[in-house]
C-alpha cells in the first residue's frame, strides 16, 4: 500500500438486515471512487476469531486506519486492541466525546480512585478512527468524514516531511488505483459470538469481574492484569458483569443498552437524568445477581444470589446510570414504540 493511502475498513453488521446491508453497499461503492482510500470489508469486528482472513487483514495494516461499523467507537477501539491492532484513537465530530458529568457516583461510597491500567504493549505511531454507522442514515456523511480524516493525515505527513532530512522524504501523490469489484474486497462471513470487551483506559484492575463471574471467563496475564481469557465461556445475551464493574469498563457491543454497549458515559448519564424518573430503575447489583443466577440454573448449577463474588460496598450500591437506562430501555421495549 502506498503510504499516501489510508486504509478504510467497513465492518459489516451481524445478520442480514437489508437496510444495514444497503448502507454498507452504497458506502463501499462511494469509497471505491475516492482517491487515497484503500477499501476493505470484513464481518463485524466482534465475530473475528484468530486466523479469520478479515482479522489477519486488520493485523497486517501498518498505517492509519478508519474502521466504520455498527458499534460505538469506544467498543470498536477496544475490540481492535484485543486483536493486537493498536494505535492512537482518532476523534471525529460525528461522535463528540462526552464528558463524564460525575452524576453516576452521586451518593456512592467510592473507594479511593485507582488509576486505569491503560493500553499495554507498544502503541504504533498511527491513528485509528472509528465511525459508527448508526450515526447518520446515508453514506454521504461518512464519505465526507473519510475525506476530512485523510486530509488531516496528509497534513500530518507533510509536517513530518518538512521536519525530516531531504534524503528521507517520500515524494509522490496518491497513485490512481484500478476500481475493484466490492464483492472481491469482502472477507468471508463469521459466526456470531458473545463475550465481554474491556476498556483498559477505564479498568483499574480491581478484579471484581473476576470474583463475580462464576463461568471462568476472566483471568489474569503474566503481569497480573485482568483479561478476558476464555471468552467463549460467556453466556450468550447475559451482560451481568458489566453492571458489577465500578468503572463501566466492561462492554458488550451488541447489547441493547447504550451504556453497556460502549456509549460515552456522559451522554448516557445525561439521558438518565430526565427519563429515569419516568420509568424508575432497579438495583444494578440485584439485576446482575439475577442474571448470573439464571445462567447458573440453565447450567444445572445452584443459584448463589447477590452475596457471592460481590464486594460489600457494591452489594448495597445505589442505582447507577447503566441500570436505570436498562429499566428505561426495557420499558420502551414493552411499549413497542
Ligand atoms: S471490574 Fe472493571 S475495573 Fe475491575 S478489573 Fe474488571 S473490568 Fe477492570
Ligand atoms: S456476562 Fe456472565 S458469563 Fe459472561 S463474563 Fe460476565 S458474568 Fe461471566
Amino acid at each position: 500500500m502506498s503510504r499516501n493511502r489510508v486504509t478504510v475498513v467497513i465492518s459489516q453488521a451481524q445478520g442480514k438486515n437489508p437496510v444495514r446491508r444497503g448502507l454498507e453497499e452504497s458506502l463501499a461503492a462511494a469509497l471505491l471512487m475516492e482517491p487515497g482510500v484503500e477499501l476493505s470489508i470484513v464481518p463485524h469486528l466482534y465475530d473475528l476469531e484468530p486466523g479469520h482472513t478479515g482479522r489477519l487483514f486488520l493485523e497486517s495494516v501498518a498505517g492509519d486506519m478508519i474502521v466504520i461499523g455498527w458499534f460505538y467507537p469506544r467498543a470498536g477501539f477496544w475490540l481492535l486492541d484485543r486483536m493486537g491492532v493498536k494505535g492512537r484513537e482518532g476523534s471525529s465530530p460525528m461522535h463528540p466525546v462526552a464528558e463524564d458529568d460525575g452524576e453516576s457516583d452521586e451518593g456512592d461510597e467510592k473507594p479511593e480512585k485507582m488509576s486505569p491500567i491503560g493500553a499495554t504493549g507498544t502503541i504504533p505511531d498511527r491513528q485509528i478512527t472509528l465511525l459508527d454507522l448508526r450515526a447518520k442514515p446515508g453514506h454521504e456523511a461518512y464519505v465526507e468524514e473519510v475525506r476530512r480524516i485523510i486530509g488531516e493525515a496528509r497534513a500530518r505527513q507533510e509536517a513530518a516531511r518538512a521536519s525530516r532530512p531531504a534524503a528521507l522524504v517520500e515524494l509522490g501523490l496518491p497513485k490512481p488505483a484500478p476500481v475493484p469489484d466490492p464483492s472481491a474486497l469482502a472477507a468471508p462471513p463469521a459466526a456470531r459470538r458473545w463475550y465481554p470487551v474491556i476498556d483498559y483506559s477505564r479498568c483499574t484492575n480491581c478484579m471484581q469481574c473476576l470474583d463475580f463471574c462464576l463461568f471462568g471467563v476472566y483471568g489474569v496475564d503474566g503481569g497480573e492484569r485482568i483479561l478476558v481469557e476464555s471468552q467463549d465461556n460467556c453466556k450468550k445475551g447475559c451482560p451481568a458483569c458489566s453492571r458489577v464493574c465500578p468503572e463501566q469498563a466492561i462492554m458488550f457491543p451488541e447489547y441493547k443498552t447504550p451504556a453497556i454497549a460502549g456509549a460515552p458515559v456522559g451522554a448516557v448519564s445525561g439521558l438518565k437524568i430526565d427519563l429515569s424518573k419516568l420509568f424508575g430503575g432497579g438495583d444494578p447489583m440485584a439485576t446482575a445477581a439475577r442474571e448470573r443466577d439464571r445462567e447458573l440454573e440453565k447450567d444445572g448449577r445452584q443459584a448463589v444470589g447477590p452475596t457471592v463474588g460481590m464486594a460489600p460496598r457494591r452489594a448495597t450500591r445505589a442505582t447507577t446510570p447503566p441500570d436505570e437506562l436498562d429499566g428505561l430501555v426495557d420499558a420502551l421495549d414493552k411499549l413497542d414504540i
